[in-house]
């Protein structure tokens, strides 16, 4: 064979940024160790659930119900919504792959805040779209306003991220419904609301009551943080039924293994328990944001289960140094550090660090 030409990967595929996982600790002689990198539940798995997963691993031989049909009518009852208005996928993060692909190709434009959740860039430019990222306000906020004003006649999608990973912040019902009015209804609007169950800001919005109300906006939830199966991949919207149909036919066959949808039918069964770790994990990010502005940290409103370091220069440094005391945090080069909220011993050794960083 003469010099042949190679396979040529998409333009955007080349481009991609990567997604950069958060880091697990090493394993250290003496030091016991806390991953606070990838805003994880800190708490194993119920009983009943793992109970439910092991149970479907017995069948490991067969395909899973293609139609989620039990987690379907499970968070149909449970959200008041009809089944046909749901579209779940391998993790939310891979749902919004497929609603993007639904609504976007080359040429079109994303419009969403920056910083926000880094699988946005990738899953937009993935679909051969453009991302048009609006900066945070100096509150580490969405700046709805700059946000309404940056849609243009390309724009296909909008995605508001509330409590915004990393920063924290949550947009409030009132902000959300006056940006809502100002959005034409040809575009999709999804409220990505991976840390509601976090949230305990006065004037909160429910992304499943705004859809009710509005054609083109669609809520997007998660059972990998609250409800503690990230390792399982599940993840849905809501959405009005073109929406949600258009989403389900962009999906991977099969994607939503058996044992994910037997956990996470199982873990809405036990959502009480869950709620309660839910209050606990609150708890201790009050408590560890008090301490934090107590030793001088200006950190921002922490409205999900992971705080904000807006560290600048330094954020290597303190990665650095947190990994040293024992614990992992998502680093983002000078910017700042993600922390999240983990078991109140993992949150004490953070807080040491952050003193003497001071
Ligand atoms: C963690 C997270 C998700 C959920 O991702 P999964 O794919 O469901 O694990 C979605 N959005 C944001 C902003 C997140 O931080």
């Amino acid at each position: 064979m003469t010099t042949a030409e190679t396979p040529q990967v998409r333009s955007a595929v080349q481009a991609l940024p990567a997604y950069v996982p958060g880091r697990p600790p090493e394993t250290r002689p003496g030091v016991t160790t806390y991953k606070l990198s990838s805003n994880e539940n800190p708490y194993p798995p119920l009983p009943g659930v793992l109970e439910a997963a092991a149970e479907a691993a017995a069948t490991m031989n067969r395909y899973p119900d293609m139609g989620c049909s039990a987690l379907y009518a499970a968070l149909a009852e449970r959200l008041g919504v009809p089944a046909g208005h749901l579209a779940a996928g391998t993790g939310s993060v891979a749902v919004l792959y497929h609603l993007l692909q639904a609504f976007c190709e080359t040429g079109d434009e994303v419009v969403y805040a920056w910083r926000s959740f880094e699988a946005y860039p990738i899953a937009v430019a993935v679909t051969g779209a453009t991302s048009v990222r609006v900066p945070l306000t100096a509150g580490a906020r969405h700046d709805l306003d700059a946000m309404a004003a940056a849609i243009t006649e390309r724009t296909r999608v909008v995605i508001v991220c509330s409590p915004n990973n990393p920063t924290g912040p949550a947009v409030t019902r009132t902000e959300l419904e006056a940006f809502l009015d100002r959005v034409p209804t040809r575009v999709v609007v999804v409220l990505d609301e991976a840390y509601r169950e976090f949230v305990r800001s006065e004037d909160v919005f429910d992304g499943v009551e705004v859809y009710r109300d509005r054609p083109n906006v669609v809520a997007m939830r998660t059972f990998a943080k609250a409800y503690g199966l990230a390792g399982f991949r599940v993840g849905y919207v809501v959405a009005p039924e073109p929406i949600a149909a258009a989403v389900r036919a962009c999906a991977l066959p099969f994607g939503v293994s058996s044992i994910a949808q037997a956990a996470a039918v199982a873990s809405l069964a036990r959502e009480d328990e869950l709620l309660e770790r839910v209050d606990a994990i609150v708890a201790e990010r009050d408590r560890v944001v008090s301490a934090l502005r107590e030793q001088g940290w200006d950190v921002p409103d922490a409205q999900g289960n992971f705080v904000w370091l807006a560290l600048g220069e330094r954020t290597g440094a303190f990665a650095a140094a947190a990994e040293e005391a024992g614990v992992m945090v998502r680093p983002f080069a000078g910017e700042g550090a993600r922390v999240s909220i983990g078991e109140p011993a993992g949150n004490d050794v953070l807080l040491g660090v952050t003193a003497a960083f001071r």
